[in-house]
């Protein structure tokens, strides 16, 4: 074969290399020409670099989609989810007399304020105590700092978060249990209010259980507060939820009497 006289296919494909994947067959693809004369060709990438560029922008696209979406309900729920009795709850607000408030105070305080850190470690507290300590007022003020700082933080009571991973029973338009389930386990700090003695239900306890231990699984930082202490609490919500719990660190007792209740009581 004469190289200086190459035929009309091989003037369509040539060999190429891509530093990635090798030699490849180059095509020539013809610009648009207005005269008789033959155009100008550019020659056709890498197919596996196209490729894998094309899977990159749609895996991309699809991040992104995925991204918005969890964005648009953890938009809905911050809205939702700060309830009007803790709106002008702060820890400045807080008063803290006695050392066992101010400790509590402090736990609370460092929570919010190493956000970040707790966020790597998945840290869970368990605020508990009995109603009037200000267990909720702590918790809320931990979760108005951290969603100060730019995270999405979910507040509700336990009551609510079963009611709302069960909602589709009774509203076939209501978010499925799977799509609140994910929210709740992916919101940067879930705040769980008010743990009692409302699990009635194997169900109801199972659907709590699949809240904290999807969070504690994927090291994400979870508060509870609960007016029962640790054997009702094991009771209440079974022992695998307690399992995750459990570890001494995490339990900050309110264990002084209701100060709402006593102030007034000395007027
Ligand atoms: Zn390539």
């Amino acid at each position: 074969m004469d190289a200086s006289n190459p035929t009309a296919e091989q003037l369509q494909t040539r060999t190429a290399n891509c530093p990635t994947h090798g030699d490849f067959e180059s095509k020539a693809i013809p610009l648009p020409t207005f005269s008789n004369k033959p155009g100008k060709v550019i020659w056709s990438r890498c197919p596996a670099c196209s490729r894998e560029t094309a899977e990159r922008e749609a895996a991309a696209e699809r991040a992104e989609q995925e991204q918005a979406r969890q964005q648009r309900i953890e938009d809905r729920m911050n809205r939702a989810a700060i309830p009007k009795r803790f709106r002008d709850r702060s820890f400045e607000s807080y008063i803290a007399d006695t050392d066992a408030q101010r400790h509590a105070l402090g736990v609370a305080r460092e929570f919010a304020e190493n956000f970040p850190e707790h966020a790597r470690r998945g840290s869970t507290r368990v605020f508990a105590g009995n109603v009037g300590t200000g267990k909720g007022h702590l918790a809320m003020s931990v979760a108005k700092h951290v969603m100060e700082q730019g995270h999405s933080v979910f507040f509700a009571t336990a009551r609510e978060i079963v009611l709302m991973l069960r909602a589709r029973w009774d509203d076939r338009t209501a978010p499925g249990e799977l799509e609140v389930l994910r929210m709740l386990t992916s919101v940067s700090l879930l705040v769980i209010d008010e743990i009692g003695v409302q699990f009635n239900t194997d169900a109801e306890r199972d659907q709590l259980f699949g809240v904290i231990d999807g969070r504690y699984r994927d090291l994400m930082p979870t508060i509870l507060t609960t007016n029962l202490n640790r054997k009702l609490l094991l009771g209440a919500i079974g022992e695998r939820s307690y399992s995750r719990l459990r570890e001494e660190g995490n339990w900050v007792p309110f264990d002084w009497e209701d100060f709402r209740g006593k102030k007034k009581e000395s007027k």
